[in-house]
């Protein structure tokens, strides 16, 4: 039989977390490949889940979402970032941040349309665009003073008479970078002058460290009316699996990311969005306390690779640091990843997968923090065996 896969997929196999998760268990590496955190969120969030599928809040909620998370996710975007949003119509809830990047880019891309990703770029977005029948264009980041980052002429230098839209995710993931307003204004001014639409991907907006601020594109002048906000509660609330999330954008907007998103999932799961729409109100001490804690993770992780031998950026917001591989005498990460749980009983993502030009990542590799001490302590140990 000839291929099933459809060819705008075929680049598309198994996700490197797939492959890379297998074989932590098939070893019984630690796995800081994959970032989802090993505790959960809020217990009282948690208890509003467990109350609301208990009381029978177990049917279809309305297709937007229920309007109690709307209600919630527009005080939030009010009280934080300054930006109103009609909770009746420019608020939509999405099965997780993944959909509504999906959602988005179906509604908006047409086949052909060119749209701009940063690389390294979070997987989904590269699939989607395929999707979409859509083309994707890469600026590279970077490693400058110590963070990644971009220049601004490859930037404008990727626009052609065909880009529709760009794709901007800070805090970012892979790079821990959080773009600073200079970087924004660089990005807002070149969405302007070309009329182009921003997909903003901002599920990490709580978790940025030191003195890095998250700043929505949004909030830029000229921005609000052609930028697509979209979050999630898994990062904010450590509950990866509750798959809940939202977008924020004028009407006509929410319209495209409804038309598509009513008949890939119709609607997202009830119970899940009345804990959230809690935690939205209730728990900020607790997403700071969480906040703080990664902070301490971060370091803690930084100071072992280190002392193991890797040179690491530090991250100002995510789950992840970067590691240049290149002082422990490796020089291909995607090798080093593959053959590290077998040599450390460690897992780790080799950073070139997220890039088009897999060159610029081909030394780094990314290890997360968003694990137990304990885990992070055992990890940093069996990666003291790599040092020459
Ligand atoms: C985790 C993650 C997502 C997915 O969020 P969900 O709400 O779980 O769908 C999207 N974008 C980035 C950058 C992420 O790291």
């Amino acid at each position: 039989m000839s291929e099933p896969l459809v060819r705008r997929m075929r680049e598309f196999g198994e996700t490197i977390f797939a492959e890379m998760s297998a074989l932590a268990v098939r070893t019984g590496a630690i796995n800081l490949g994959q970032g989802f955190p090993d505790e959960s969120g809020p217990t009282a969030m948690l208890e509003h889940a467990a109350d609301a599928i208990l009381a029978g809040d177990n049917q279809y909620p309305p297709g937007p979402g229920v309007p109690e998370l709307r209600e919630a996710v527009a005080e939030q975007r009010r009280a934080r970032y300054g930006l109103e949003y009609d909770p009746a119509t420019e608020v939509f809830v999405t099965v997780g941040a993944t959909e509504g990047i999906a959602a988005a880019l179906l509604g908006l891309a047409e086949p052909g349309d060119e749209v701009i990703v940063f690389e390294p770029y979070y997987d989904s977005y590269a699939a989607m665009i395929a999707m979409a029948g859509a083309v994707r264009r890469t600026v590279t980041l970077r490693p400058e003073h110590g963070r990644f980052t971009f220049d601004p002429d490859e930037l404008r230098a990727a626009v052609t008479p065909r880009t529709k839209l760009i794709m901007v995710n800070s805090p970012h993931n892979p790079t821990g970078t959080v773009f600073n307003r200079a970087e924004l204004e660089q990005i807002a001014a070149v969405c302007r002058e070309h009329d182009l639409v921003a997909i903003t991907d901002e599920v990490y907006e709580y978790l940025t460290f030191d003195d890095a601020e998250h700043i929505s594109l949004a909030t830029l002048d000229g921005m609000r009316e052609r930028t697509v906000v979209i979050s999630s509660t898994g990062k904010t609330f450590s509950v990866t699996g509750w798959k809940t999330g939202w977008v924020c954008a004028p009407a006509p907007f929410v319209n495209a990311v409804r038309t598509v998103a009513q008949f890939v999932t119709f609607t997202a799961s009830a119970p899940y969005q009345r804990a959230t729409a809690y935690a939205l109100r209730e728990e900020g001490a607790w997403v700071e306390k969480l906040r703080k804690s990664l902070q301490s993770k971060r370091d803690r992780l930084i100071s072992g690779l280190d002392a193991a031998g890797f040179e690491t950026l530090r991250p100002q917001g995510t789950y992840f640091v970067q590691a240049d591989i290149r002082p422990l005498g490796f020089t291909d990460g995607l090798e080093l990843a593959r053959a590290l749980p077998e040599r450390a009983g460690v897992v780790a993502i080799p950073t070139q997968v997220f890039y088009d030009h897999a060159e610029a990542g081909a030394h780094f590799v990314r290890f997360a923090f968003c694990k137990r001490e304990a885990v992070i302590d055992e990890a940093v140990e069996r990666l003291r065996r790599l040092a020459p």
